[in-house]
């Protein structure tokens, strides 16, 4: 980004702690277009291994599609995303494999409404061969009792409130055993009374060591998880720095005419 804080928005920027650790998601000059609208006009971001990266940013800013393009959901137009040393541009890539390996969660949960909730996070795992369907049960009950739901196996999401629906939806792309998780704006959707349960699965990932990118809009919670906040705005990274940094001394006016709106 042209007005980076210390700590830097481009491809090697420097992130406490995360000095010595492998690349995990090297981004380069990542450009996206729908028509003649260019949403995202050249993003640079490196994400270390165990990093946790916030990104905040207003409405129409570009946040979800960046997220929708790691995951390949979108193709870019332009630029180049690096995976675990896989290139998702390169021919020679599986875009499947690459999927498996990047666990999503959406605002809305996106639950299968036919199966119980085992049999949501048992899914994906028995369909694409990872695991035999007794493997996949047992972790899916591993799981379940990880987010605090092992009692709801059996039960359908219908009978579920917001907030379990999406800790389901989070043990379901765990399942996959990911090495990277990507996050849009999972409480959104939620009652303010669940928004805290699911925040709380999610710092558990962050203290287990996940790789994460979460966009948010819960400022607090970016503040604290995060081991770097970026701001984007306008289809790039405008600033990018530690939580501390992005937080407490914004550089650019638009960093800070957001923050007066939010906080
Ligand atoms: P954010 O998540 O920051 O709110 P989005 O990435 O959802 O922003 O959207 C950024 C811009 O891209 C918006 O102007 C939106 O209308 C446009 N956009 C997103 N997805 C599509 C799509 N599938 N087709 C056309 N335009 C899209
Ligand atoms: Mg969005």
């Amino acid at each position: 980004g042209q007005t980076s804080a210390p700590g830097g928005a481009g491809a090697g920027g420097a992130t406490k702690g995360a000095g010595e650790r492998p690349e995990k998601i090297v981004v380069e000059g990542l450009r996206k277009s729908f028509g003649d609208n260019e949403v995202l006009t050249g993003i640079d971001l490196t994400v270390k291994e165990r990093e946790v990266v916030a990104i905040i940013g207003p409405s129409g800013s570009g946040k979800s599609t960046f997220l929708r393009c790691l995951n390949r959901l979108e193709d870019p137009t332009g630029g180049s995303i690096v995976i675990d040393g896989a290139d998702l541009s390169g021919r020679k890539v599986k875009i499947d494999e690459v999927r498996q390996r990047i666990g999503m969660v959406f605002q809305h949960f996106n639950l299968f409404p036919h199966m119980t909730v085992l049999e949501n996070i048992m899914l994906a795992p028995t369909q694409l061969g990872k695991c035999s369907a007794n493997e996949a049960e047992q972790r899916a009950r591993t799981l379940l009792d990880r987010v605090g739901l092992a009692e709801k196996a059996d039960a359908k999401p219908a009978s579920l409130s917001g907030g379990q629906k999406q800790r389901v939806a989070i043990a379901r792309a765990l399942a996959m055993e990911p090495e990277v998780m990507l996050f849009d704006e999972a409480t959104s959707a939620l009652d303010p009374e669940m928004v805290g349960e699911v925040l709380q699965v999610i710092r558990d990932l962050a203290e287990n060591g996940m790789t994460m990118i979460l966009v948010t809009h819960e400022m607090g919670f970016a503040r604290e998880v995060s081991n770097r906040t970026i701001f984007m705005d306008g289809g790039v990274i405008v600033e990018a720095g530690t939580p501390e940094e992005i937080f407490g001394d914004p550089q650019s006016e638009r960093l800070k005419d957001f923050l007066a709106k939010v906080l």
